[in-house]
């Protein structure tokens, strides 16, 4: 008899300790925000003064739009990176509105607005130069099987987003909880569903839903979770970040030019050393960029540390809030594969000028079926890698043509680049720096200077071959095929 109870209390209590190690692991596998007694997502407001986000620093026309469309009886909301930066105190990027008012309904409320997107319809509202984008309420496409507005490729991704929801609704099928916070212009509260602040405090990245399947649905939001992560200095949450290295493969079926605006967003945004790190500890830097990541892995030349280089100076022109250029990213990360090609093409005999020329149009073309470069980019990249052996060789008579040339200053400062990341260059930087600096009675005395010590050095080479006579040797061209 004795035995038989202790059998079931031990069959109980094992069953209970499975029961509840079930439901950690399922809790800690996807992120489900606190529902209520009905299945619905807990909605927590946050009033005014129990949060940080101050009108002050809200964009005037974000709250003009929220403002005329609560004023014709719809609900309105700042929402997104804008929430969140505020509570972080950051600037924000751009500042969205989302609402229940169609995007037809919209467009009606604003004359000064355009309606954009097939796969995803939104407003745009035009305020002089600034944007405000106004999206509708989006739902779950589980509730919702309309073709018509709602699509899936086989491997899950969403190929259209038109189905229309609640703000509940909206708040789940965003992508992280610290982007699924709504700013309520009415009675100035931050309205919070998924527990969005507290990740905000414990400086948590977490997916909201099941990873996998999001991810699945759209595999740029592995590329949104490296930004975030290193743009806010955020740790990913386990279940967000260990699907990551094993789901790569899917941005191979995103669109090139979707990949080229998310490479920007990714590394021209001021974090872009840190970025890098990231993509390739996460292994997504060789699916946006094969040719380089190979090269990488070869531990090719100054690969890694000339991309570094590039991050480290965009990084601080970001910050001075300087312009920055794709093409000169572009350049840096394309330009070891290119080298090795063109090294290959001239061992295969072809002469060096057509050999750098060929493997320049291979990259980039080869690249564009990854991220689509837009012609205004590649055709500056082409450009500035023309002009890298010009500069190196610092022929006395192209001297002033050079300085002259439009896409000079980016040439040098990727010469200077080069020559940073460990490249012998011959000082070849310094010099190009040095004449910079010269007006024009000390720059021609600086070029006559290069040009007597060139007279000098072929002098020499024509006494050596003179003691030492090899047929063929006089008319072979140089290596560089531009003496
Ligand atoms: P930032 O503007 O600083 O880059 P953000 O979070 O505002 O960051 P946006 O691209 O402007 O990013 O998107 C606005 C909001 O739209 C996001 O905060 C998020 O809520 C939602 N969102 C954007 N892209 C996705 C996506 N791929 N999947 C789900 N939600 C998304
Ligand atoms: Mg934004």
């Amino acid at each position: 008899m004795f035995s038989f109870t202790t059998a079931i209390v031990v069959l109980v209590l094992g069953g209970t300790f499975i029961f509840w190690l079930m439901r950690i692991r399922n809790r800690s596998k996807r992120h489900r925000p606190t529902v209520d007694s009905r299945g619905d997502p807990q909605k927590t407001v946050i009033p005014r003064d129990q949060h940080p986000v101050s009108r002050r620093y809200i964009n005037e026309h974000a709250l003009k739009v929220i403002n005329r469309l609560t004023g014709h009886g719809y609900e309105a909301y700042l929402v997104g990176g804008c929430i969140r930066d505020l509570y972080l105190d950051l600037h924000p990027k751009d500042f969205d509105v989302t609402t229940n008012a169609s995007p037809e309904e919209v467009r009606r409320l604003f004359s000064n607005s355009r309606l954009i997107g097939r796969r995803f319809k939104l407003v745009h509202v035009l305020f002089g130069r600034e944007m405000i984008e106004v999206a509708t309420f989006r739902a779950s496409h589980e509730q919702h099987h309309g073709r018509e507005k709602s699509r899936h490729s086989k491997s899950g991704r969403i190929l259209r987003d038109n189905v229309y929801g609640s703000m509940e609704d909206d708040a789940m099928r965003r992508d992280f909880t610290v982007n699924a916070l709504y700013y309520d212009g009415r009675d100035c509260s931050v309205v919070d569903f998924c527990n969005g602040v507290d990740d905000i405090r414990t400086g948590t990245l977490r997916l909201i839903g099941d990873p996998v399947t999001r991810y699945h649905e759209d595999p740029v939001r592995m590329l949104r979770a490296i930004r975030f992560a290193a743009k806010l200095n955020f740790t990913m949450a386990p279940a967000t970040e260990q699907p990551i290295r094993e789901l790569g493969s899917l941005l191979r079926d995103i669109p090139a030019a979707r990949l080229f605006d998310e490479v920007l967003k990714l590394l021209q945004s001021g974090h872009g050393v840190r970025t890098f790190e990231l993509l390739q500890d996460y292994q997504l830097f060789d699916a946006l960029f094969p040719a380089t990541g190979h090269s990488l892995q070869e531990q090719d030349d100054h690969a890694g540390q000339l991309i570094i280089e590039a991050l480290k100076s965009t990084d601080r022109r970001v910050r001075q809030d300087r312009p920055v250029t794709p093409a000169f990213l572009f350049a840096a990360l394309l330009w070891t594969p290119m080298r090795r090609m063109a090294s290959q093409l001239m061992d295969q005999g072809v002469p060096p000028v057509p050999a750098f020329q060929q493997a320049s149009m291979t990259v980039i073309t080869n690249q564009c079926h990854h991220t689509a470069i837009p012609r205004r980019f590649s055709m500056v990249v082409r450009d500035i890698w023309d002009l890298q052996v010009r500069l190196e060789h610092r022929q006395p008579k192209l001297i002033e043509t050079l300085l002259e040339h439009p896409k000079f200053r980016a040439a040098y400062d990727f010469l200077v680049l080069r020559e940073q990341s460990g490249e012998n260059l011959s000082a070849a930087g310094l010099w190009w720096t040095q004449i910079q600096e010269l007006d024009e009675h000390d720059r021609h005395a600086m070029i006559r200077s290069l040009a007597d010590k060139g007279q000098k050095t072929q002098g020499r080479k024509r006494r050596r071959r003179r003691r030492k006579p090899r047929s063929g040797d006089a008319s072979s061209p140089s290596q560089t095929g531009e003496s």
